[in-house]
């Protein structure tokens, strides 16, 4: 499943960099939480999966200050996120027992699309998503790579037939979360120092390259770029950098032609890093109120707990690393030095714009005063 390989590729890069990081880390993390600052910020993971309610992610939310917003997503082609039902109660279990630290997203079934009365069906549904406190809506990249219609035509993400939709969500006040297109990587030759190269050695029936007939990137992010034309009311955060992973420069485009489009950060922190230092610290203080913090990692119903918290505490510390810090430290044998932005603007990365693109996050924290 590709959503779980790029969380654990992200979650072991990040174990490996604090690991060959310094015996200081390992010391400090004994005597206080090592992601103290981090805390700090009262910072917001805009993108992550969690489908498995414990004590021990109460306590970690609550320690951490962390809200996280839990997406769920419908795949036919994978067991698990084939059954939305089942994956929404765990979602929403999640949220219920996280004391206001948690939100959903929530999706829906686009395969039925040819039906009659499927925009209907789909706002019917989603109008009950948010009644019970859904406060964003997750389309998928199954939109542009996988569903055709009756005459073979891939269906795009500004296909008519969500127009309806995306008109309830804008009246409803949510957001679009859309994770559109894969990695560009996914289009071209083999690479063993692509950060994708293991992924697609063991997912090849998501290598684009090998599948000449799947429309190209450009195509799919085109479809996603009238999406954001046509519907200048709604609000549309591009999961994992909008797919323009390579290049903060594409990104700066859009976000100069699309007021309503912001995008996270989600599995594609070291192609940030990849990318000359002072050049993405530029494009996020530029752009300071449209990219959000999120980290896309994933815990399933029988993921290990403790070991999941410990791994999403090793993304966690390493992000911050790279954004709140200037410590130089090796990702994929490169140097990386850290960008140490401007306090304001690491509180808008992790918090603020959380707050701003995703009206009502935080609604229900503040009513009940927890002060967690
Ligand atoms: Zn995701």
């Amino acid at each position: 499943m590709k959503l779980l390989s790029f969380c654990m590729v992200a979650a072991f890069a990040a174990c490996a960099v604090l690991t060959a990081g310094s015996q200081q880390a390992t010391v400090a993390h004994d005597k206080q939480p090592p992601i103290h600052s981090f805390a700090s910020v009262d910072p917001i993971d805009a993108h992550i999966h969690i489908y498995k309610q414990s004590a021990a992610l109460s306590a970690f939310l609550n320690h951490n200050r962390l809200h996280l917003i839990d997406i769920v997503v419908i795949d036919d082609r994978d067991p698990f996120y084939k059954d939305f039902q089942a994956q929404l109660t765990e979602a929403e279990e999640v949220v219920r027992s996280s004391n206001a630290h948690a939100s959903l997203c929530t999706t829906f079934s686009p395969y039925d699309f040819e039906e009659p009365g499927f925009s209907q069906r789909v706002i019917r549904q989603l109008d009950e998503n948010f009644a019970d406190g859904a406060i964003a809506v997750k389309i998928y990249k199954t939109l542009g790579l996988e569903i055709r219609n009756k005459n073979g035509m891939y269906l795009t993400a500004d296909d008519p037939v969500f127009k309806p939709i995306y008109e309830d969500i804008a009246a409803h006040n949510r957001t679009v979360i859309a994770h559109l297109a894969e990695p560009t990587s996914s289009w071209q030759a083999p690479n063993p120092s692509s950060l994708d190269y293991e992924y697609y050695k063991g997912h090849p029936g998501e290598y684009a390259y090998t599948h000449p007939e799947w429309p190209t990137k450009e195509a799919i992010l085109a479809a996603r770029d009238r999406l954001l034309e046509e519907n200048p009311k709604l609000r549309v955060v591009g999961a994992h950098l909008g797919s323009m992973e390579l290049d903060v420069d594409e990104i700066a485009k859009r976000f100069d032609r699309y007021p309503n489009f912001a995008v996270d950060t989600a599995a594609r922190v070291p192609y940030l890093m990849l990318q000359p230092r002072g050049k993405v610290r530029d494009f996020l203080i530029k752009y300071q109120d449209r990219v959000l913090y999120g980290t896309d990692f994933e815990m399933m119903p029988n993921t290990d707990v403790k070991k999941g918290l410990a791994m999403l505490e090793n993304i966690y510390a390493q992000d911050w690393k790279y954004f709140a810090t200037d410590e130089t430290f090796e990702y994929k044998g490169r140097k990386v030095t850290g960008l140490k932005l401007p306090a304001s603007v690491l509180r808008k990365l992790y918090h603020d714009n959380a707050v701003q693109w995703f009206p009502g996050i935080l609604a229900k924290q503040s009513s009940e005063a927890s002060g967690n």
